[in-house]
């Protein structure tokens, strides 16, 4: 085909998140509910969020933690785990899922309906939304 003839590909909007799987020193995994009157209301999640324009995700995750959690990390100890591609019906979302266990503070919900510290096979037991189950594979296997 010539490119004249070439259909303009229908923009997709593409969202980055980042999250975190804050681990503590017996092995247990934070997960976050998401609350009341935000999309997929119920179902858990790893601790993270949007970034902001031109915020480096490591930077990104360093303010969340301590807007959503009241807890303060460094980059040294955020290392990248895997990462998630999942095209929703209106955006594409980019997630990479980090892993952190060194931390200041004790975390509350600042944002999120509830906090659950799991044991990393139980993760499979909470519902998250179809972007974070993939995720959780990869983690079971590198905690255990
Ligand atoms: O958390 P927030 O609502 O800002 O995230 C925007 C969108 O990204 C959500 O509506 C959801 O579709 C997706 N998301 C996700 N998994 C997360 C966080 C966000 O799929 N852990």
């Amino acid at each position: 085909m010539t490119l004249s003839r070439m259909k303009p590909e229908p923009a997709v909007k593409i969202l980055l998140v980042v999250a975190v799987a804050l681990v503590d020193a017996d092995n247990r995994v934070l997960i976050a509910q998401r609350p009341e009157g935000k999309a997929l209301a119920g179902l858990w999640e790893f601790p993270g969020g949007k970034l902001e324009p031109g915020e480096r995700p490591e930077a990104a995750l360093i303010r969340e933690l301590e807007e959503e959690l009241g807890i303060v990390t460094q980059e040294p100890c955020l290392a990248p785990l895997t990462f998630a591609s999942h095209a929703y019906e209106d955006f594409h979302l980019l997630m990479p899922l980090y892993i952190c266990r060194r931390w200041q503070g004790f975390a509350q919900a600042r944002e999120h309906a509830a906090l659950k510290w799991v044991a990393p096979r139980a993760l499979r037991d909470y519902p998250m939304p179809p972007a974070d189950e993939p995720l959780v594979a990869t983690l079971i296997d590198t905690l255990l």
